[in-house]
Formats: structure tokens, C-alpha cells, sequence
């Protein structure tokens, strides 16, 4: 695969010159990663309105942070304080004055540091007054939402990686089993199937607890005549996918019937019709219509989907309020619902890829619905 990651920097240093800054720190890990290849749990990352990257990491990452860097970045390793290091090194960008942080992923703790700009007064700087810091907003986020081929393939890699182990755990799921059990057996098999990790806490809630949208999965045993709702994702390269089914344990009676066909409806409708191009909340519309239209409309209180990749998620949304227009290279979740309290509730999740000329599913998991016995 081909480096992307000049070609990314290069798209940051524009999106920071248009803001008006001259660089930009990062403390947002995924925004990290996707700028400098660096995976790890602690750093510190500068990019310049010239390109000129640092990333900042402890002991810990020395290793993993060369070989993952390369030669993109100016690695420092540090055994004290990342901030310190960063207040040593960056003066060396003597053209920089104006730095933009990410203000939905720094600590106050570490916004006071910028005020105080305790370094550069130790580095014989002007003290506080060295660099002007500017909150920015979605800089990174904005870059991220376009997946590239590469990126693509690790979300359809994690989309697979979910169904196969969604197969295998409906194969042995029997009435009596708990939630929790259930649970424990989807994600064995997700590892075994090539999940590096767990995006968000698996989501397994049966019965009257499938009406709660983001159930915590129970020691609740689950019975016939049950819905059983999973909810859950992979990670492949550090991409996720996000997919949910409702299935029912036993044959299902005429109400869970109709539930689940309007669900399944407007998913199908969804996934059909939602476009790169079109704003946030109308892609919203296509599927809380045709919900509304068969009476279910105040049962699908949350929104239609959110952007998957890096992280479960991310840009863009679509729900009743996101004006923003959906870009091609977006991949986003689909997942209608219909819950009611004390009876039990019904989503169906996909993960569709937008681009210029169509949607692309990339869930491949049959929507019909399956019965247990
Ligand atoms: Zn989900
Ligand atoms: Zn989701």
C-alpha cells in the first residue's frame, strides 16, 4: 500500500493555513495516528504550516514509535513530561507563533500548561508570550472522514471479520444461555476471526431489555419468545466496524413480526438511498419517514448512523439536526430502531461505504430474520 501520510500532512498544513495558524498540536491519539502512523497511548504530535511534523512519546514507545514514524516526523522520546520535551523542541520552529489545539481533546489541566507556558521561559523564551494558542475544532476529523482505498479495505476486513463471528455464535446460542455468556462467545469468536480489539463494549440484551438502545449486557438468561439484540464490532489495522442484528429465540409472534419488517424496511430503504452529497439530516429522513408512515415514529428516538473508521464515531452524522452534506469517501453506520419499554426493540445495523457514484455495503450479514431454535 502506499504511504498516505505526506500526502495527509500536506492536506493538514493547507487546512492550517487557511485557519490562520502556523501549526497545529495534536493530543487526539486517533488524530495521531492517522497524521503520523503512531499507535500508541501516550503522545504528543506538532505539525507546522510548512509540513514539519514532531511526535512525542515516552519510553515506553520508543521502539514501536521509530518503526511506525519512520523518517515522516522527528521522533522524541521522553522519560518525564511529554510537555517539557514539546516546550524544549519546538522552538526550533522559529517561525511559529500562532498553534491551534484540538479543544474537544485537550485536558483543562494541560490548556493551562499552554497558558502558563511554564517551558518556554526554561528554554530562555519570552515565557508565556512565545506562541499565541488558538482552539480549532474537527481539523483532523474534517481530513478523516474521506477514507482512502487502504482505509477502506481494513473497514471491510473488520465488517467481515464481525459477520463470520456473528455466524458462529448464532450457531450455538440456545434459550437458558445468559447475556453475559452470550457475549463472552461473540467475542472469542471475533478474536479468533482476526479482531484486534473491542471498538466499544459488546452490546447483547434480550427480551424486554433490547427496548433499552444501549443496554449493558446482563446476567439475564435469555427464554423463548425472547428478541436477543447484539450489538458489537471488530478492528482490523486499527479500522472498526460497527454492526448490529436482532434475532428471536423461538418463533417470533405477529407483533415481533411487523417490528422487525418496519425495521428491516427502513434499513433496506436507507442503505438504498443514502447518497454522498446529501445533508446529514436528510439521509436521517429517509428512514424516520418510513417509520413515521407506519406508525412507529416516536419509537425511533435516536439517530440513523454515525462515520466509522479510526474510531466508532467519528464524522459525519446523520441524524435530524446534521446539516453538514455527507462527502464521498464517507463510511457510515445505518441503524434504524424501534424500542418499546418493557416489550423489547428491534436495530438493524449496516456499515455502508459512500462514494461518488453509490452506496457500497460492506456488512454482508443477511438481514431476513433468523429464529433460534
Ligand atoms: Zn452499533
Ligand atoms: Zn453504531
Amino acid at each position: 500500500m502506499a504511504d498516505r501520510r505526506p500526502a495527509r500532512i500536506a492536506a493538514l498544513a493547507d487546512v492550517i493555513a487557511r485557519a490562520g495558524l502556523d501549526g497545529l498540536l495534536l493530543t487526539s491519539a486517533p488524530n495521531i495516528r492517522y497524521i503520523t502512523g503512531f499507535s500508541g497511548s501516550s503522545g504528543l504530535a506538532f505539525v507546522s504550516v510548512r509540513g514539519e511534523a514532531l511526535v512525542v512519546t515516552d519510553f515506553r514507545y520508543q521502539t514501536q514509535a521509530a518503526d511506525e514514524v519512520g523518517d515522516l516526523a522527528r521522533v522524541i522520546i521522553e522519560s518525564q513530561s511529554l510537555w517539557s520535551a514539546l516546550w524544549q523542541h519546538l522552538p526550533s520552529l522559529a517561525y511559529v507563533e500562532v498553534v491551534g489545539f484540538e479543544s474537544a481533546h485537550l485536558l483543562h489541566r494541560d490548556f493551562q500548561r499552554l497558558l502558563d507556558g511554564a517551558g518556554p521561559a526554561a528554554v530562555g523564551g519570552s515565557g508565556a508570550t512565545r506562541w499565541q494558542w488558538r482552539p480549532t475544532v474537527d481539523l483532523v476529523e474534517g481530513l478523516r472522514e474521506r477514507k482512502d482505498a487502504d482505509e477502506l479495505a481494513r473497514i471491510r476486513d473488520a465488517a467481515d471479520v464481525a459477520g463470520r463471528a456473528l455466524a458462529r455464535t448464532l450457531a450455538d446460542v440456545r434459550a437458558g444461555q445468559t447475556e453475559l455468556a452470550i457475549a463472552g462467545m461473540l467475542e472469542r469468536a471475533l478474536r479468533e476471526e482476526g479482531s484486534e480489539a473491542f471498538p466499544f463494549p459488546t452490546i447483547v440484551a434480550s427480551g424486554p431489555r433490547s427496548a433499552l438502545p444501549h443496554a449493558a449486557t446482563s446476567r439475564r438468561a435469555v427464554a423463548r419468545g425472547d428478541f436477543l439484540l447484539l450489538d458489537f464490532g471488530a478492528s482490523v489495522g486499527g479500522y472498526c466496524s460497527d454492526v448490529t442484528r436482532t434475532v428471536t429465540i423461538g418463533p417470533p409472534d405477529g407483533e415481533q413480526r411487523e417490528v422487525y419488517e418496519v425495521v428491516r424496511g427502513a434499513n433496506e430503504l436507507a442503505t438504498a438511498q443514502v447518497r454522498a452529497g446529501m445533508r446529514g439530516r436528510d439521509a436521517d429522513a429517509v428512514a424516520r419517514e418510513y417509520i413515521d408512515r407506519r406508525g412507529y415514529g416516536e419509537a425511533f428516538g435516536h439517530s440513523l448512523g454515525h462515520g466509522l473508521g479510526l474510531e466508532v464515531h467519528e464524522a459525519p452524522r446523520l441524524s435530524r439536526t446534521a446539516d453538514a452534506v455527507l462527502a464521498a469517501g464517507a463510511v457510515v453506520t445505518i441503524e434504524p430502531g424501534i424500542y418499546r419499554p418493557g416489550w423489547g426493540g428491534v436495530r438493524i445495523e449496516d456499515d455502508v461505504h459512500l462514494d461518488a457514484t453509490g452506496t457500497d455495503v460492506l456488512t454482508r450479514f443477511p438481514r431476513d430474520l433468523l429464529v433460534i431454535d
